[in-house]
């Protein structure tokens, strides 16, 4: 019997770039394989020469369709060449994992994401003043008052299990309507493979309930909390020596990396990095034991144990998590080497 292959691949749209995917129907015992695609529509080629490339780096089983159907994520590259295309970013992440891992790095990567449906968060309300009560019964909260869309999370997070992705947990968020999942610990390029597979799986299957979910990093201006994509960090020499947790901090607080890392950790951070709202501002950098207004939050049980990972919060969730792992893995190993 012949089985579907769902091939998906990172797009080429600014600022945010936008998960693409199409089905490959492939006979029994075949191997997904190299493939193409118009990238005159997606923002990645002009039309007089639109072919890209796609090419499969991680497969998992498919949890929507079942059976022998699989996903398929992609690298997309050139089509003369076979070198990696300006959009790929999981190109140079790969040479950076594969450069330090001796230093067997895992990340945690924490999604917040908001439901919309018909123009406003999901939950809040269609007529009156259209806000809901202001914030404070919603994070991690139980009941139809406080809580939107728990059913499309149930199922997304069977969906991650199934497809044996690294998923950690999940919980509601401090505004209406946002939620959180955590996939992790995992190396520097696994973590950002299965974050990629996790959103695609969230914005499919947000889909089947006529839902959006947005990865906006500042979805409702005002006093509503921002979207991020915390990155919770270790080397195996941290997670044995508390002082290489703080020489990590001052490495990544260095002169000259805090503007580098702020500039791939995603469109519009100086929305959310206000220094309001569990976030330090963008033109500050500070680490701190269990602070949440810090840039890095060391939590408190690594201060206790004398060991263990850090917390970088300055992520937003439209990240793309191939930069962010790139960055903090080459960051804190080059300084450690
Ligand atoms: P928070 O308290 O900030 O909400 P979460 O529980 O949402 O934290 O996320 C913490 C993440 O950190 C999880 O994905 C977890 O797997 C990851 N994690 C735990 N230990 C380590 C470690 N030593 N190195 C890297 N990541 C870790
Ligand atoms: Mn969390
Ligand atoms: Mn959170
Ligand atoms: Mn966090």
């Amino acid at each position: 019997m012949a089985y579907r292959a769902e091939y998906i691949w990172i797009d080429g749209t600014e600022p945010v770039p936008l998960v693409r995917s199409k089905t490959k129907i492939l006979d029994d015992g075949a191997e997904p394989g190299i493939w193409g695609f118009d990238g005159s529509s997606t923002n990645q080629a002009p039309g007089a020469n639109s072919d890209c490339v796609l090419k499969p780096v991680f497969t998992v089983p498919d949890p929507i369709r079942g059976g022998d159907d699989v996903l398929v994520l992609n690298e997309v590259l050139l089509p003369d060449t076979f070198e990696p295309h300006p959009t790929n970013t999981r190109a140079a992440c790969a040479a950076v994992a594969e450069q330090y891992a001796s230093f067997e790095p895992w990340f945690g990567m924490e999604q917040e994401y908001t439901f919309f449906k018909e123009g406003r968060p999901l939950g809040w309300p269609t007529e009156g003043y259209y806000y809901p009560a202001p914030q404070g019964p919603y994070y991690c909260g139980v009941g139809a008052v406080e809580i939107a869309g728990r059913d499309i999370v149930e199922a997304h997070t069977t969906a991650c299990i199934e497809a044996g992705l690294s998923i950690s947990g999940t919980n509601a968020e401090v505004m209406l309507g946002q939620w959180e999942y955590q996939i992790g610990p995992a190396g520097t390029i696994e973590v950002a493979d299965e974050m990629w597979m996790a959103r695609y799986l969230l914005f499919r299957i947000a889909e089947d309930f006529g839902v959006n979910a947005s990865i906006s990093a500042k979805p409702i201006k005002g006093d509503w909390n921002g979207a991020g994509c915390h990155t919770n960090f270790s080397t195996k020499q941290m997670r044995e020596d508390y002082d290489a947790v703080i020489a990590a901090c001052e490495a990544i607080g260095a002169k000259g990396k805090v503007e580098e890392h702020l500039a791939g950790y995603g469109h519009g951070y100086e929305d959310r990095l206000t220094g309001l709202h569990e976030t330090a501002h963008y033109t500050e950098f500070r680490y701190g034991v269990s602070d949440r207004g810090a840039s890095i939050r060391i939590p408190w049980q690594v201060a206790k144990d004398q060991k263990g990972y850090i917390e970088d919060r300055r992520p937003n969730a439209n990240c793309d998590p191939y930069v962010v792992a790139r960055l903090i893995t080459e960051t804190v190993c080059s300084a450690a080497s």
